[in-house]
């Protein structure tokens, strides 16, 4: 799965994710995918979220805007990342996902449980794409 957020020189914000290949392949299922606030969420006044990883488990819990909704009450991405996984895992130890926040301002976080997360990042003022690693809580 791959999730993708962009903030644009207006300082509109957009986020999208596609669905998975193998893995969850199975016939007339939907995935996390096109559930709102689960694979992926974003708000202009806030930032965005985007996830990977079980989306069975991780679309009961709708990490992502869980995580937007963090920041809007003021949880830096790190903080809103970590507490929408701990959520999950907290009810499903075994679960292996990842979600990578983004506030308005361009501050980035990852958090993932499970597995390592790797996410990668792009501003004007880079001149190439740097990837991060996340260590699984
Ligand atoms: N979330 C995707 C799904 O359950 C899988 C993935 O992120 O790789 O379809």
């Amino acid at each position: 799965t791959i999730s993708m957020a962009i903030i644009d020189k207006t300082g509109h914000i957009a986020v999208g994710t596609s669905t998975n290949g193998a893995t969850f392949k199975v016939p007339g299922r939907v995935g996390d995918g096109p559930i709102a606030g689960s694979a992926a969420y974003a708000d202009d006044e806030v930032g965005a979220c985007g996830a990977t990883g079980d989306g069975d488990i991780m679309m009961r819990f709708l990490p992502c805007y869980q995580v937007v909704e963090s920041m809007r009450q003021g949880m830096e991405p790190r903080h809103a990342a970590a507490d929408a996984i701990s959520r999950i895992a907290r009810k499903y130890p075994d679960f292996i996902g990842a979600v990578f926040a983004l506030n308005k301002n361009g501050v980035h976080a990852g958090a993932c449980h499970g597995w390592t997360y790797q996410y990668s990042v792009r501003n004007s003022s880079m001149n190439d794409v740097e990837v991060f690693s996340v260590a699984p809580s």
